[in-house]
């Protein structure tokens, strides 16, 4: 079920300035935004941009402010929920757009939309080291530092030496590995809205072959204990410092219990997938489904690792407060 809202005047005036700037290859009135996720899951984006560079960026969103326009920004959609009514305001896409990637010495420096595969083959053919956790994270650079995105004991507070961002005050600047505030799942970018236009990553020399191995390892235990066949956001549910999500989602018995088209993954516990025109109130009636089962069984509150965007639905207050 999707819900077509109109153009709000504010956002039509703000498209009429965007295209009379020349600031995005592409505005696209109620995009879909199904297939821009990985979960194929949601309604319309009022309006979807896609920036030339980052300087477009800067000024889409102040423009934006200057309008009283809602902004967010996409990466690549991997670990988000869409509204079945869409998302107010403008949606900019970076996965479409800055793609820098240069080479200094043991340094890579990537830009935001780039996709972290792209970005760990890359550091493999260039003989440098520490991104091959990354290979098979289906995001974008922007958003894996955003989430401090991680897998097999890396995450990306190991590798992030610094990232240029522009602030909720317009300013462009670079923020230190420190002032990440990174923590599991967790950057300081959740808090302070800053937005990330490129990063630079500090590795290790070593031997391509090597390391692609180290990749081709990795990658081989993803597809064989991840149901990567279907649609999902990878694990929907933080791990608690009790222990492990999908364990405890296995041990309630809720391996392919499903609500209408979402249903928990057979292969991998952890995962919530789309078994086929799934909703996002689907999606959100499971979460709140498995979190409320696991709580009874085991006492702990899962967490939902995946964002919800959008214009709220039942269920969002009680699991994303
Ligand atoms: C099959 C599968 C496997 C997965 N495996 C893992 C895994 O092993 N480890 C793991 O951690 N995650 C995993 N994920 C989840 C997901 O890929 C990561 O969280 C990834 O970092 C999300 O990046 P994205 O570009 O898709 O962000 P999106 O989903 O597009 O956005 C996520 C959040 O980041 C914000 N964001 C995006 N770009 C920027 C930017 N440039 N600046 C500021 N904020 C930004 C968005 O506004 C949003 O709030 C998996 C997902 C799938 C589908």
């Amino acid at each position: 079920m999707t819900i077509q809202h109109p153009l709000t005047p504010a956002t039509a005036a703000l498209k009429e300035e965007i295209e009379r700037l020349s600031l995005c290859s592409e505005v696209i009135p109620f995009a879909p935004m199904a297939p821009r996720t990985t979960l194929r899951i949601g309604g319309p984006a009022e309006l979807l941009v896609v920036p030339k560079d980052a300087g477009a960026v800067a000024d889409l969103f102040a423009l934006a402010e200057q309008h009283g326009v809602p902004a967010f920004v996409l990466g690549n959609g991997s670990n988000l929920l869409v509204s079945d009514f869409g998302i107010e305001g403008m949606v900019v896409s970076l996965r479409e757009s800055l793609y820098k990637l240069e080479r200094d010495g043991t340094r890579i420096t990537a830009g935001a939309g780039l996709s972290l595969s792209q970005l760990a083959a890359f550091a493999r053919d260039e003989g440098l080291a520490g991104l091959e956790f990354a290979s098979g994270i289906p995001g974008t650079v922007g958003g894996g530092i955003y989430m401090n995105c991680g897998a097999y004991g890396s995450e990306m507070k190991d590798v992030v030496e610094s990232s240029l961002v522009l602030g909720q005050d317009g300013e462009i600047s670079v923020l230190r590995a420190k002032q990440h505030g990174f923590a599991y799942r967790h950057s300081a970018l959740m808090d302070n809205g800053d937005i990330v236009l490129a990063a630079t990553f500090r590795l290790q020399p070593d031997a391509s072959a090597e390391i692609g191995a180290r990749m081709e390892e990795l990658n081989a235990r993803r597809r064989e204990k991840q149901p990567l066949n279907l649609p999902s956001a990878g694990s929907a549910f933080k791990r608690p410092k009790e222990g492990f999500a999908a364990q405890m989602i296995d041990e309630a018995g809720l391996k392919g219990i499903s609500v209408g088209g979402a249903a928990v993954s057979e292969k991998h516990a952890g995962f919530l997938v789309n078994l086929g025109g799934a909703t996002a109130a689907d999606f959100l009636a499971l979460m709140l489904l498995v979190r409320e089962r696991v709580a009874d069984r085991f006492g702990v509150l899962l967490e939902p690792e995946l964002r919800f965007v959008g214009r709220k639905m039942e269920g969002c207050d009680v699991l994303y407060g």
